[in-house]
């Protein structure tokens, strides 16, 4: 029999959107209701096809689903080949991103020259007049782009992966899509505008307010936005703005709509142009909106779905950063590989001392896995039955940590030269490796997007929701008893086979050995998603409602979870590309990058159990209680 935690049987109608969740809100703040109120009526509810990740997070290793590493067909393989080898070339003779980076300016004529290529419309569906593209191809050239020049490609991601055109595909009415796709061929640039400055990961605290007028036509906008790429140049933005409250189930809800706006809507000023550590040619700025007025038909999808939508937006907007983060390291093996050639200390080139080799081992190791990762899910966008939001998720925890990781060690490498700037490195005679700024601007993507924590918190949310569904009758508070006792004896019942299965299973008996020297690291996976399966159930057995609060435990799981999917994704893509090459480097790098991911997963285990947590609060709460300032005196202050 079906039933809610049978991951072949996702299709849960029997919530609508707008009832309060599974989650038992009832002994939480005021405030923190409200920001779990939101966040919850705008998690997308329904699984449609079973998700890999949210599997391995109930025990299970389907195999079935990573095996045969989907690959593109011919047709699509050729437009993307030849439209990469004519971006690279453009690229190559006409974009000189280090003084992009010098002067905060990408040249006016190459992003002329990138909309006459319909870069700015490689989203955009063709019947629309743009190019149409996967999201495979999307992302080969976002790879392509991010490995030149990163504020080029922030500039294209802002617009094309949060801004308008993703969101206008997936909720725009025909009318606004007739209206709008085909300026993306013709100059105009979108931004996304959520972020306000008391709105970063929290979107309850919202003041953007819109207010619909007497005669219901049109709403007047008025607040501040923070941060918003695009911003100061953008034709068009997606703002999101407080609409009118909705009463849900007799509680007042507030609504979060989104609108398109035109850049040029009188009552719209650019107070400031932000400048950042990285990135530092993007358009990025604090926008001021005073009565600005919108048609009420500029609202995409419906009043009161603007975080759902940005949500959504977001389950493929995100893929992007991980294709970025991959090209990124893709230039780092090189320069690694040439460096750890060329430069000679102590009798030996660099790489050869043992050290070195550990450097390249984990750059190489890792960037396979990077671009497995980033495939697997680009590939799944594409197949639009498949649901992907743990999978983006983890794409995009992944790629940004570790993508972050290899410049670091890149950098390292390099020593003295990894630390002066690519332009310095140029003017006194030497290859001019831009590490120093690949450093600087690979550091954002740890926070975009979604920041590592909040991304942990959103795993951790989809990981536990089988379990919550299944007990949310006996958790809420109003079920009459009967109906308690009947949900508790269908709890018992389930628990006590999908427990015992979590120990004995075929992960005692299956040996994988069509994976080759890879097969040891499939018996593992199959083995650590029921122990996984097993501490997430401990954890919720041990702490029950004070779970959520438990973000360091919840933190690891959902690392060890990630290093899973990474594993399995690139035993696969290993296979297949050992099978395309007839040669097995492939396999030697996947079997580097599963023992370096089986430490790491080793040491989060570990670390469940340390006992350290206690401390560590303790620690951090004196912090802010000021026990320790004395810490801090002998220096000038930082502000
Ligand atoms: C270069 C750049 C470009 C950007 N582009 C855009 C854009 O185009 N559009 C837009 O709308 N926004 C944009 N942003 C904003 C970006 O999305 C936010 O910075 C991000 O959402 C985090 O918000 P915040 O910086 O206010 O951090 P906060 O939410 O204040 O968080 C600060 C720290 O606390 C952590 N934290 C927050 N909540 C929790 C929690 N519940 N539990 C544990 N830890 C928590 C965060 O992980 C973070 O480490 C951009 C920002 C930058 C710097």
């Amino acid at each position: 029999m079906a039933t809610d935690l049978d991951p072949n049987h996702r299709n849960d109608t029997s919530r609508n959107a707008d009832a309060v969740p599974v989650i038992d809100l009832s002994k939480m703040s005021a405030e923190k209701r409200s920001a779990m109120e939101i966040a919850e009526s705008a998690r997308e509810a329904q699984w449609t096809e079973p998700s890999f990740a949210q599997q391995l997070f109930m025990g299970t290793f389907n195999r079935t689903l990573v095996d045969s590493f989907p690959r593109q067909s011919v047709e699509d393989a050729a437009i993307g080949d030849a439209f990469c080898a004519e971006l690279g070339a453009y690229l190559t003779a006409n974009l000189d991103a280090e003084e992009v980076d010098d002067s905060r300016t990408i040249p006016s004529t190459v992003i002329t020259d990138l909309f006459a290529m319909g870069v700015f419309a490689m989203k955009v569906p063709k019947e629309y007049g743009g190019l149409g593209f996967t999201q495979v191809n999307y992302n080969r050239a976002m790879m392509l782009l991010a490995s030149h020049c990163a504020s080029t490609a922030v500039l294209v991601s802002a617009h094309q992966s949060i801004g308008v055109p993703q969101p206008l595909k997936l909720f725009g009415t025909e009318e606004q899509k007739k209206k709008y796709f085909p300026r993306f061929r013709t100059g105009t640039i979108s931004a996304f505008a959520l972020t306000e400055p008391s709105v970063g990961s929290d979107p309850s605290k919202m003041a953007t307010e819109a207010v619909l007028t007497p005669d219901g036509t049109h709403y007047i906008i008025n607040s501040e936005k923070l941060w918003c790429t695009n911003g100061p140049i953008a034709g068009l933005m997606v703002v999101m703005c407080k609409t009118a409250p909705k009463i849900v189930n007799g509680v007042e809800r507030a609504q979060i709509t989104a609108m398109i706006v035109e850049g040029n809507s009188p009552g719209i000023e650019v107070l400031h142009r932000c400048d950042f550590m990285g990135i530092r040619a993007i358009q990025n700025g604090l926008i001021k909106f005073h009565d600005v007025k919108v048609p009420a038909e500029n609202v995409l999808w419906a009043p009161g779905k603007g975080l759902k939508l940005a949500l959504t937006t977001l389950n493929t907007g995100r893929l992007t950063l991980p294709a970025a983060c991959t090209g990124v390291a893709k230039q780092c093996l090189r320069i690694g590989r040439e460096w750890g050639n060329e430069r000679h200390q102590w009798g030996l080139s660099i790489g050869n001392h043992e050290a070195g080799r550990e450097k390249l081992a984990f750059i190489a190791s890792h960037t396979l896995a990077m671009e497995a990762v980033t495939w697997l899910t680009s590939h799944w966008a594409d197949d639009h039955g498949k649901d992907i939001r743990l999978e983006a998720a983890m794409a995009k925890l992944f790629c940004s940590e570790i993508g972050w990781q290899v410049v670091d060690v890149t950098l390292q490498l390099r020593g003295g030269r990894g630390y002066e700037k690519g332009s310095s490195l140029k003017a006194r005679g030497e290859k001019g490796y831009p590490v120093e700024r690949m450093l600087r601007d690979m550091r954002i993507n740890r926070i975009i997007e979604g920041t590592t924590d909040i991304m942990h918190l959103f795993l951790a949310r989809e990981a536990m929701d089988p379990h919550l569904k299944l007990a949310a009758d006996l958790l809420a508070k109003h079920t009459p008893v009967g109906t308690k006792l009947t949900a508790g004896a269908k709890l018992a019942g389930f628990y006590t086979g999908w427990y015992a299965k979590q120990w004995f299973n075929a992960s005692l008996w299956e040996r994988h050995d069509d994976m080759g020297i890879l097969s040891g690291h499939y018996h593992y996976l199959q083995a650590t998603a029921h122990r996984l399966a097993r501490s997430i159930f401990h954890s919720m057995g041990l702490y029950q409602e004070k779970l959520e609060r438990k973000q360091v435990l919840l933190a690891h799981l959902m690392d060890i979870g990630t290093e899973l999917f990474a594993m399995a994704a690139t035993c696969s893509y290993a296979i297949r590309l050992a099978g395309e090459r007839h040669e097995h480097s492939s396999m030697t790098l996947a079997d580097q990058f599963c023992r370096e991911a089986t430490k790491r997963i080793e040491n989060h285990f570990r670390e469940l159990n340390s006992g350290d947590g206690k401390l560590m609060n303790q620690v951090g709460k004196g912090v802010l209680a000021g026990e320790f300032s004395w810490l801090e005196t002998g220096v000038q202050d930082p502000g």
